[in-house]
C-alpha cells in the first residue's frame, strides 16, 4: 500500500514532468515556427516584388522591342523596294528595244512570290498599268501613296516614259512580324521556368462590345489558338480575372492581376500573379506571370534549410532547457518522496505511540485519559471508565455523561485560561467529586502535555485519589498548631497568626485585644490532687473560656497554665467584659474532687506600633497586677 502510493506519486511526477517538457518544447517550437513563417513571408513578399518588377521589365522589353521593330519595318521595306526598282531599272536599261520588258518584270514578280513585294510599271502618260503588281490596288492609290496597307516606291523611266515602281503588302509584313514576335515569346516562355508563363490575347473594342482572341496560350500554345476568351472567365476562387486584366489594359494600359488557378494536369489550386500591358497598334494584351504557390513550395525547401540553421543554433538551448526541466523534476520527485517518507515516519510513530499509549493505559493503576489539545477526551483506561461510570462498551470519546462533561469543561477552562494569559498549564489540579454517590473525594489530576514537532498536540492526564493524604496533611497541620492536651492553639501559632491579624486590623481599622490569664496556685493543685487532675483542670479551663469567645477569636496556651485570647474587633472594655465572664464561670465551677480554681486576667488593647512581644508584655503587666493585688481578678492595662 505504502510502496504503491510512492510508485504512484513518482509515476505522476514523471508524467507531469514529461507533459511540462513537452509543453515547453512545443511552445518553443511554435515560436520558432512563427519566426520562421515571418521570415518566409518577408522573403516571399520581397520575392514577389522582385518578380513583379521582373514581369514588368519583361513585358516592357517586349513592348519596346515590338515598337522598334515595327518602326524599322517600314524603312526596311522601303529600302528593299528601292533595291527592286534598281534591279528593274537596270534590267530595263541594259536590254535593247525589242526586249519585252513587261515580261521580264512579270518573271521578277514571279520570283518575288511569297515576299509580299511586287514590281509594277505604269504608263507615264495614261497612268494605266503596263505591269500590274497583282495586289488588290489601283494605279491612282499606288501613286498617291495613300493606302497604309501598302508601301510603294517608284521612279520615272525616261526613255519609255514609264513609271517603274515596287509595292509591298505592309499588312502581310506586319503579320510576319506578329508571327515572329509570337514565336519569340513562345520560346521566351521557357526562359521563365516552371513558375512563369507568357500569353498574348487579342482584345479590341468593337461596336460597343469586346472581341477577344487567344494568340499565345500560356500552357498549351498550340491548342485554343485564335479562339475567343470569354470575358467572364473565372479563377479557381471565383474572381473574373480576365475581365480585370482587360479593364486594366483599357484604363491604365497595364496592371497586375492576382487570382487563383488550377495547375494544369492537377487538382491543386495555385495563386497566380500576372502583369498585362496593352500593345494598342496590334490590340494585343501581352501578359506574363508566375505561380506564387510554386514558389511557396520552393520556399518549403528553404524551410528545411532554415530549420537546419535554427536547430543547430538552438540545440544547446533546447538541451539546457530539457536538462533543467529534468533537474527540476528530479528535485520535485525527491521532495515529494521526502515528504512521503516523513509522513510514513509520522504514521509509524503515531502507531508506535498508540501501542505505547495502550500499554501505558493498562499499566497505570490509576484512572487516566488522553485528550486533544482543546481538552476533548479521546481515550481512557478501565479505571477511568469506572470512576466516571462509563459503561463497558462505551468509548470515552463518545460517552458524555454529566460527570465527564464537567471534567471536560474544567479542562477546557484551564487550557483556555493558560492560552489567554500565556501561562504554563499547571502540572496538576485538584478536583473534588463524589464517587458513585458516596462521600466526596479529592482527586489530584496530573497533566502532561503531548507535543509533536514542538507544537501542543494533546494531553495525558492521570487522576490520583488524595483524600487520605489530604486528611493526614490536615491532621498534621492541626497538630502542629494546637496544644495536644487542651486543644487550644499553641504559642507557635500565635506567633504566626498575630502579624497577619494585626495588619488586617490596621487595614480595616478595628481593634485587637489580648486577654492573658494564668491559673492561680496551680502548683498546689498538682501537688494536692496529682498531675492528672492538674491536666483536667487545664482542659476544663480551656473549655469554659472557649464558650465565651466567637469563632473568629483564638485561644492560645502560651505556657504551662498560661493562656492568651486574641479578640478581633473588640476594644479593651469589651475584652474586659469577656474576661470577667470567663473568670466568673471558672470560679463557679466545682471539680468533682470538690475544689474550685481561680484565674487571674490581664487585658490589653493592641496599638498600631505593637508587635506580639509588646502586646503580650502589656497584657502580662496587667496580669501581674492581678496576681499582685490578690489574684482571681481582671486588670485592664
Ligand atoms: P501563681 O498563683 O503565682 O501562678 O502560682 P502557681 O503555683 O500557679 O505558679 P507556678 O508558675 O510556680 O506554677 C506552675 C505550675 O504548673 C508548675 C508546673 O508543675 C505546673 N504545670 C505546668 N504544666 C503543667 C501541666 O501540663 N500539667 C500539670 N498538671 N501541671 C503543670
Ligand atoms: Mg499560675
Ligand atoms: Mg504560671
Amino acid at each position: 500500500m505504502k510502496g504503491n502510493f510512492r510508485i504512484n506519486i513518482i509515476a505522476v511526477s514523471a508524467l507531469f514532468s514529461i507533459i511540462l517538457i513537452t509543453i515547453v518544447y512545443f511552445t518553443y517550437q511554435r515560436n520558432i515556427n512563427i519566426l520562421k513563417k515571418e521570415i518566409l513571408k518577408e522573403y516571399l513578399s520581397v520575392y514577389i516584388d522582385t518578380r513583379k518588377d521582373h514581369l514588368e521589365d519583361l513585358v516592357n522589353h517586349v513592348y519596346i522591342d515590338i515598337g522598334a521593330k515595327r518602326k524599322n519595318l517600314r524603312i526596311d521595306i522601303e529600302k528593299e523596294l528601292d533595291s527592286y526598282i534598281n534591279i528593274a531599272e537596270n534590267i530595263a536599261s541594259s536590254l535593247d528595244e525589242s526586249t519585252e520588258i513587261p515580261t521580264i518584270i512579270k518573271s521578277i514578280n514571279k520570283g518575288l512570290r511569297g515576299k509580299h513585294i511586287r514590281i509594277f510599271i505604269i504608263d507615264g502618260k495614261s497612268k494605266a498599268f503596263i505591269v500590274k503588281p497583282n495586289f488588290n490596288i489601283d494605279e491612282k492609290t499606288l501613286l498617291s501613296d495613300e493606302n497604309p496597307e501598302f508601301v510603294s516606291k517608284y521612279t520615272l523611266y525616261k526613255s519609255k516614259e514609264w513609271i517603274i515602281g515596287a509595292v509591298a503588302d505592309y499588312g502581310k509584313f506586319e503579320n510576319d512580324l506578329k508571327k515572329y514576335v509570337l514565336n519569340r515569346l513562345y520560346h521566351f516562355r521557357y526562359g521563365l521556368k516552371k513558375e512563369g508563363y507568357f500569353f498574348v490575347i487579342y482584345v479590341q473594342k468593337k461596336n460597343g462590345g469586346i472581341i477577344t482572341k487567344r494568340l499565345l496560350n500560356p500552357n498549351k500554345p498550340m491548342n485554343d489558338i485564335d479562339k475567343p476568351v470569354p470575358l467572364g472567365l473565372r479563377g479557381a476562387k471565383g474572381n473574373q480575372f480576365f475581365k480585370g486584366m482587360v479593364e486594366k489594359c483599357f484604363t491604365k494600359g497595364q496592371g497586375f492581376e492576382q487570382y487563383y488557378f488550377r495547375i494544369i494536369g492537377t487538382n491543386k489550386v495555385a495563386k497566380k500573379i500576372s502583369f498585362v500591358k496593352y500593345y494598342k497598334p496590334w490590340h494585343w494584351m501581352i501578359g506574363t506571370g508566375f505561380y506564387v504557390t510554386v514558389f511557396e513550395n520552393q520556399l518549403k525547401k528553404r524551410d528545411k534549410i532554415l530549420n537546419a540553421i535554427m536547430s543547430k543554433r538552438n540545440k544547446w538551448f533546447l538541451l539546457i532547457l530539457i536538462l533543467s526541466f529534468g533537474l527540476m523534476t528530479s528535485i520535485f520527485i525527491y521532495l515529494i518522496s521526502l515528504s512521503i517518507m516523513e509522513t510514513n515516519k509520522y504514521i509509524k510513530r503515531i502507531k508506535e505511540d498508540n501501542k505505547f499509549k495502550q500499554k501505558l493505559i493498562y499499566m497505570i493503576p490509576n484512572p487516566m485519559f488522553f485528550s486533544d489539545e482543546k481538552g476533548n477526551i479521546l481515550e481512557c483506561n478501565e479505571d477511568f471508565k469506572e470512576l466516571f461510570e462509563i459503561k463497558d462498551t462505551d468509548e470515552c470519546s463518545s460517552s458524555r455523561n454529566e460527570k465527564l462533561k464537567n471534567l471536560e469543561n474544567r479542562l477546557k477552562q484551564i487550557f483556555e485560561k493558560s492560552k489567554l494569559s500565556h501561562k504554563e498549564i499547571p502540572e496538576s489540579i485538584e478536583i473534588e467529586m463524589e464517587i458513585k454517590g458516596k462521600e466526596k473525594r479529592i482527586l489530584e489530576m496530573y497533566i502532561s502535555q503531548l507535543q509533536y514537532k514542538e507544537k501542543l498536540s494533546g494531553f495525558v492526564c492521570i487522576l490520583i485519589d488524595i483524600t487520605e493524604k489530604k486528611e493526614n496533611q490536615e491532621k498534621l497541620y492541626r497538630a502542629s498548631i494546637k496544644d495536644e492536651l487542651t486543644s487550644a492553639f499553641n504559642r507557635r501559632y500565635l506567633k504566626n497568626l498575630f502579624p497577619t491579624e494585626h495588619k488586617k486590623a490596621q487595614d480595616k481599622d478595628y481593634k485587637i485585644s489580648l486577654i492573658m490569664f494564668d491559673i492561680d496556685f496551680f502548683k498546689k493543685i498538682n501537688d494536692t490532687y496529682g498531675h492528672d487532675v492538674g491536666d483536667k483542670v487545664l482542659t476544663k479551663v480551656v473549655k469554659i473560656a472557649e464558650k465565651h469567645i466567637r469563632k473568629e477569636d483564638f485561644l492560645f496556651r502560651i505556657g504551662g497554665e498560661e493562656f492568651v485570647i486574641m479578640l478581633a474587633g473588640a476594644d479593651k472594655n469589651k475584652a474586659y467584659q469577656i474576661a470577667e465572664q470567663i473568670r466568673k464561670d471558672i470560679k463557679d465551677y466545682t471539680f468533682k474532687e470538690g475544689f474550685n480554681v481561680t484565674v487571674s486576667f490581664g487585658v490589653a488593647e493592641t496599638k498600631e506600633g505593637d508587635d506580639l512581644e509588646s502586646a503580650l508584655k502589656k497584657a502580662d503587666k496587667a496580669l501581674y497586677e492581678s496576681k499582685n493585688s490578690g489574684r482571681g481578678r481582671t486588670t485592664l492595662f
